[in-house]
């Protein structure tokens, strides 16, 4: 339970030191912290963090100091808003973050190394964006749309990353509003209209689960998830928009007691409806990387419906919902000096990168030197990261060759591309990048592109880049 009295000063030291500042809006600009601060509360956070979040644009905006912090509410609450500030900072390419970092530019790798001070850090961030984006109506169109894409690029996969599945959600399907209003409100229409037509269909077949369950004594509840707008577009984007291939739509999603009713559930609902081949997934036995559990399965029903089920336990469920949120909730009593760098123990194994990344910003901080080759971001599991010899970021996903390195930095580069060095060794264009890796791109004008080459490239750009040359080639 938070101290009553503390929060309340927190709130009347932001309250005094925003007087006077509104936000595009409007409103008092204290309408803002205090949204924040409300947002961490309801993920269960902790009080300092409470208390830093209403604080978290005092120190940047206001001539309250750190010092006055830490005097007032102590060195956790003052390190917290430090970390906000910094991490604001860094995105603007500020002062401070640059010492961190002096190989890059790059904000991506800046926001995460900043953001591994400390995961409340982290969560503050997440909760301060969320809160922009509610209310982004209120700024310039140019505006919205470099939060939104951001929010879209950083925001949301991080969410996913850390498991929060709800504000993923919210997070990314207010951001696709503002950067594809068209397709947003197309995709929308579509989503209703399923809903409207398979709304009968549905009932039934939920009362026919509901009836089996019951009958094998299994306790539940049963409710209908439905597909976010901006997961539909990325599904869709990956089944070459043929609707026919999107079979979660509407999911239905059972909820019991313990693992043991979830296979038993699945048995039920298997001797109900014919499960589709290949489209069962045990994300229990196997969680996802981010920590997910769940079992999804695809069944065709009696009057040949498609409909996926995800079956689930309560915990689960909570922290499928909040996530990395949700696993401070559960250890409250733990919170203590552990949060900070490299003692988190409570952390399911799935987050344990979040340490590492602190471990590394810890020493980024203290001067020490850190081979940046090693360090492992495996925040997007299906990117990597390599380095052009000038200390560069290209992001590529996995599985990514070379020549879609060369490809990506210019077409004229991957056309002439006579080489290439890896760390610094001559290496073939055969060669997977892996995260980390130094690529430099040797070139020779007399060299250019080749059949052959389809055969060492992964990603469709390049390939696209590649055919248009050897059209050219062939034809002019
Ligand atoms: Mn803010």
């Amino acid at each position: 339970m938070a101290d009553k009295r503390r929060v309340e000063k927190a709130i009347k030291m932001a309250t005094d030191a925003h007087e006077g500042q509104y936000r595009k809006s409007g409103d008092a600009y204290i309408s803002h912290p205090l949204a924040v601060m409300k947002i961490v509360e309801d993920w269960g956070m902790d009080e300092d963090t409470i208390i830093a979040a209403v604080l978290h644009d005092t120190v940047e905006d206001t001539d309250v100091t750190l010092d006055d912090i830490k005097k007032e509410f102590g060195e956790q609450v003052a390190f917290l808003v430090d970390g906000v500030t910094k991490l604001s900072n860094a995105r603007s390419g500020m002062r401070d973050i640059d010492t961190y970092l002096p190989e890059t530019k790059d904000n991506l790798l800046r926001l995460l190394i900043a953001m591994g001070a400390d995961i409340r850090v982290l969560i503050i961030k997440l909760a301060d964006r969320l809160h922009n984006l509610r209310t982004l109506s209120a700024l310039p169109p140019e505006k919205q749309r470099k939060i939104a894409k951001e929010s879209l690029e950083v925001f949301a996969p991080l969410a996913d990353r850390l498991n929060m599945g709800r504000l993923r959600v919210e997070m990314a399907d207010i951001a696709f509003s503002y950067v594809n209003p068209a397709r947003f409100r197309k995709l929308q229409e579509l989503i209703e209209e399923y809903n409207k037509s398979a709304a009968t269909a549905l009932k039934k077949v939920r009362k026919e689960v509901a009836e089996a369950l019951g009958r094998e004594k299994i306790k539940f509840t049963i409710d209908g998830r439905v597909k976010s707008v901006y997961s539909l577009h990325k599904k869709l984007a990956k089944h070459n928009q043929n609707m026919g291939e999107i079979y979660d739509l509407t999911a239905l999603r059972v909820i019991v007691n313990d693992i043991t009713d979830c296979y038993l559930a699945l048995g039920v609902i298997h001797s109900l409806y014919t499960p589709m081949s290949g489209r069962i997934k045990d994300y229990i036995a196997v969680p996802k990387q981010n920590g997910y559990q769940s079992i999804h399965t695809t069944v065709i029903t009696k009057d040949k419906r498609i409909i996926e089920f995800q079956i689930r336990t309560k915990e689960m469920h909570e922290y499928a919902e909040r996530g990395l949120a949700a696993s401070f909730y559960y250890n409250e009593q733990k919170l203590t000096e552990n949060y900070r760098t490299g003692k988190i123990q409570h952390l399911p194994t799935s987050l344990l990168w979040i340490t590492e990344l602190q471990n590394t910003a810890a020493k980024l901080r203290t001067g020490k030197k850190v081979d940046m080759r090693k360090l492992k971001l495996n925040l997007f599991a299906d990117k990597i990261f390599v380095y052009t010899p000038k200390g560069d970021i290209i992001d590529l996903p996995k599985g990514a060759l070379p020549l879609d390195f060369a490809y990506r930095l210019h077409s004229e580069i991957g056309e002439h591309v006579s080489g290439v060095k890896i760390n610094g060794k001559m290496s073939n264009l055969n060669k997977k990048l892996e995260h980390g890796d130094v690529v430099e791109i040797l070139t020779s004008k007399k060299q250019t592109a080749k059949e052959s080459w389809f055969d060492k490239i992964f990603t469709s750009h390049a390939r696209q880049k590649l055919r248009q040359q050897l059209s050219k080639k062939w034809n002019g």
